[in-house]
């Protein structure tokens, strides 16, 4: 900049040569021209002078002119471009520059400033370094020119990103550089806009949406790579190609132009759309297209997302087919049975016909489900709910509302004749078995409950809780029946609460006691133990026997503090029978699933038989066979811990749930006791026979006691021991006694008797 400034002095001698000349003429004429000649070569001369120096003068207003002009256009250039010019004087160490002022926000155009100061104060310190470094490069001619991007400090104290680039524009007579001039311009602007674009870039990489920019006639412009995931393109191989590359054939060409219409309109769209990847699989995308503008706002790309959803919505579709159907049968669930049956009952008052809804429930499902397992018990659900469609006709609604509860609608109903005879055909279809795999097949009896609408109802939920009652009533009355509703049943229903709300209060009460029938050792012939059974007397509702009152209990677990209460009693009543002198004696106790599972028994039994000194190995416990499958992980457990305190385990019941002996044989378990309801048929029914005979033989194969329990005759006596039975128990030797005549019995018992 300096040396533009500065006036030029070359060429201004031009006129001199030719006044010289002029003086050799005037010497070869005469005197008196000579001075004439003198005084016009005087005058001539100052003309010439005067022109001269008019000359020099115009000239050089000339030049300054130029100069002012020269550099009021450089500023002006500057001042366009918003760029600085800088000269750096190396001798003098000064930098020189114009349009700082804008640049850096200083006061004057014109700025100089010792490099050293710009150096310490107006650079960014953390730049410092690599400036010097680019400056020492280019002077010693390691680099054509110099550039760097540095931080320079704007008047207001912000840092200001500038390019500066530069070159040696003078050199001392050895060469060396005296002088450095160049530009710098602001690039914060830029750096923000690379460094959002690189974020930007950084993020469409990273999106799992695919994300296209297509150009304003469809084409691809760039993509991300979740795009090339999703549609198995590459970026290569879609550039420059049609958008129309991923329609699918599942969309009419209207479609998607359709879609070009509403970008070319709106600018954007919205939707889903069936698009085709490359290996020509279809899948489903959620598509949103917008326009992208640029600096003048004027449309000039698309930009494309596109989420691949076909999972989501399969998902969807799924759940709203969970919401209305179950899931395990394929049947309607409870939601849609409401529904279909709120329509029933509206077409039924405009057609004034009747609606039945039959209330199905499996007999014994649990048992099964417990025994086989519940995978079995799911083929078992699904077979029921297949024997229930063909059975009615497709009109009809079949519905599974939980577990083994299934309901029916049947419409257009006239008579109440016509309903029972649909649910008898329904109860005859289950006489033939359902078949589970290649090797199982079960059968399997229902109870149902109907109701009637208008009859018993209005609305579904009043109609579904009636037809639920009638078929508690159906398993009352010995199961595998239907039932009706009355008005009745309801005064059943709630005697059912009124029995749960007075055993709650029984224990406090004292309104249990405990009856002790005595087991006949067949091997010798004496009185070896006895099993407590329960008795209830509720001041409220009389007599109650422990087959309607178990469950009940069972059902709202007060069987865990009643089941702690009959094992104190009952050691109590042992504790006092062995202080007399029975110490052979074995106390038998029932022992529901819950207690199993809740009550923590081993540790309670150890803990009673210490407090009341009797041993644990004079206790057995009584679990039914259904129960220890149930649980058979956590059971085992407990029964294994029970056995390892020396208590005995017996299988309850054995025979009318569905376990094998094979499995049996996994237990910790001492004693099976065979079933009343084989003992009973045992001298009519060949069967039963066939089957006790056979327990006995299998128990014995595996090292099990066999008990009968029921017996009530000579004769069954008879069979029993002479098919190796151990034990009996049942009116034949006594029924259930209360301690002090069980005692009494015990006493007076002789071992000859049995013979
Ligand atoms: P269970 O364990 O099978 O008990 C045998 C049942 O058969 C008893 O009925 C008993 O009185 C009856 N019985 C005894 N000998 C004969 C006979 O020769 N012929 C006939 N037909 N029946 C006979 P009970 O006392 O009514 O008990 C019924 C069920 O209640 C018991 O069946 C048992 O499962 C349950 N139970 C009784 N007491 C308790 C208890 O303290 N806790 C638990 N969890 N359940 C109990
Ligand atoms: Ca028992
Ligand atoms: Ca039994």
């Amino acid at each position: 900049m300096r040396g533009l400034a500065r006036p030029c002095s070359l060429g201004l001698a031009l006129p001199l040569p030719a006044l010289a000349n002029s003086v050799d003429f005037t010497i070869a004429v005469g005197v008196e021209w000579l001075l004439v000649v003198l005084a016009a070569l005087v005058f001539g001369l100052v003309f010439l002078r005067w022109r001269a120096r008019r000359a020099l003068r115009d000239q050089r207003s000339e030049h300054s002119n130029a100069l002012i002009e020269r550099e009021e256009r450089l500023s002006l250039a500057l001042w366009g471009s918003g760029d600085e010019f800088w000269d750096w004087d190396i001798a003098r160490n000064e930098l020189f520059r114009i349009g700082a002022d804008r640049l850096l926000g200083h006061g004057s155009n014109h700025d100089s400033v010792p490099i050293d100061i710009w150096r310490t104060q107006q650079v960014h310190p953390d730049d410092v370094a690599r400036v010097e470094a680019a400056v020492t490069a280019h002077l010693e001619g390691r680099s054509e020119f110099y550039e760097t991007e540095h931080r320079v400090r704007h008047h207001s104290g912000k840092w200001v990103w500038v390019r500066s680039r530069g070159k040696v524009v003078a050199r001392d007579d050895d060469g060396k550089p005296t002088r450095i001039a160049g530009t710098a311009r602001d690039i914060s602007q830029d750096r923000r806009v690379a460094r959002e674009r690189r974020i930007a870039s950084e993020v469409l990489r990273s999106m799992g949406e695919a994300v296209a920019v297509i150009d304003l006639d469809f084409n691809f412009v760039s993509v991300n790579p979740a795009f090339s995931r999703i549609t198995g393109y590459l970026e290569d191989e879609v550039i420059g190609r049609s958008s129309a590359l991923l329609d699918s054939v599942q969309h009419q060409p209207a479609f998607y132009q359709n879609i070009r219409q509403r970008l070319g309109d709106d600018g954007r769209w919205a939707g889903e759309m069936w698009q085709r990847r490359k290996d020509g699989e279809e899948f489903l995308g959620q598509l949103e297209i917008s326009e992208v503008a640029d600096g003048e706002h004027v449309r000039s790309h698309f930009v494309a997302v596109l989420t691949d959803i076909t999972d989501t919505k399969r998902f969807e579709q799924e759940l709203r087919y969970l919401a209305n159907y179950d899931n395990l049968t394929g049947l309607a669930n409870r939601a849609l049975l409401s529904e279909r049956l709120a329509h029933a009952i509206v077409r039924a008052r405009r057609q004034d016909t009747r609606v039945a809804i039959l209330f199905l429930d499996l007999d014994r499902f649990k048992d099964i489900n417990d025994s086989l397992g519940h995978s079995a018990g799911d083929r078992i659900l699904k077979a029921v709910a297949a024997r229930l469609l063909a059975t009615v006709g497709g009109n009809d609604t079949v519905a599974r509302l939980s577990g083994d509860e299934f309901t029916l609608v049947l419409e257009d109903i006239h008579d109440i004749a016509a309903v029972e005879k649909q649910a008898q055909i329904i109860i005859d279809s289950f006489t033939s078995s359902l078949d589970l795999d290649d090797q199982h097949d079960v059968v399997i009896s229902p109870s149902i409950g109907i109701s009637l609408y208008p009859d018993h109802g209005l609305v579904p939920t009043e109609l579904l809780k009636c037809a639920d009652t009638a078929m508690y009533q159906a398993k009352a009355s010995g199961r595998n029946t239907f039932q009706l509703y009355t008005a009745a049943m309801d005064t059943l229903a709630r005697d059912r609460a009124r029995m749960a709300g007075a055993l709650r209060k029984a224990l406090d009460r004292g309104e249990f006691r405990l009856l002790y029938q005595p087991k006949l050792d067949l091997t010798n012939g004496n009185i070896t133990g006895v099993e407590a059974l329960l008795r209830w007397h509720s001041a409220e509702l009389g007599e109650i026997p422990p087959t309607v009152f178990i469950p009940i209990a069972e059902e709202t677990a007060l069987i865990v503090p009643i089941g702690e209460w009959v094992m104190r009693e009952s050691l109590v009543t042992l504790k006092r029978w062995r202080h007399s002198g029975l110490t052979a004696i074995t106390m038998a106790i029932n022992v529901s699933v819950l207690q199993l599972l809740r009550a923590n028994l081993p540790e309670l039994l150890t803990q009673m038989t210490a407090e009341l000194d009797v041993p644990a190995n004079r206790v057995e416990l009584e679990i039914t066979e259904s129960m220890v499958m149930a649980k058979a992980e956590q059971t085992n457990q407990a029964l294994n811990a029970l056995r390892r305190i020396g208590t005995t385990i017996a299988i309850d019941d054995f025979g009318t749930g569905y376990s094998s002996l094979v499995y049996l044989k996994r237990l910790p378990i001492d004693t099976l006791k065979i079933d009343k309801e084989f003992v009973g048929d045992l001298s009519r029914d060949p069967d039963d026979a066939a089957i006790t005979t056979t327990v006995i033989t299998m128990a014995h194969s595996l090292g099990l006691k066999v008990v009968a329990e029921g017996v009530e005759t000579q004769e069954q006596m008879d069979y029993l021991r002479e098919h190796g039975c151990d034990a009996i128990q049942g009116y034949w030797l006594s029924p259930p006694l209360d301690a002090h005549h069980c005692l009494a019995f015990m006493r007076s018992w002789q071992p000859v008797g049995t013979a």
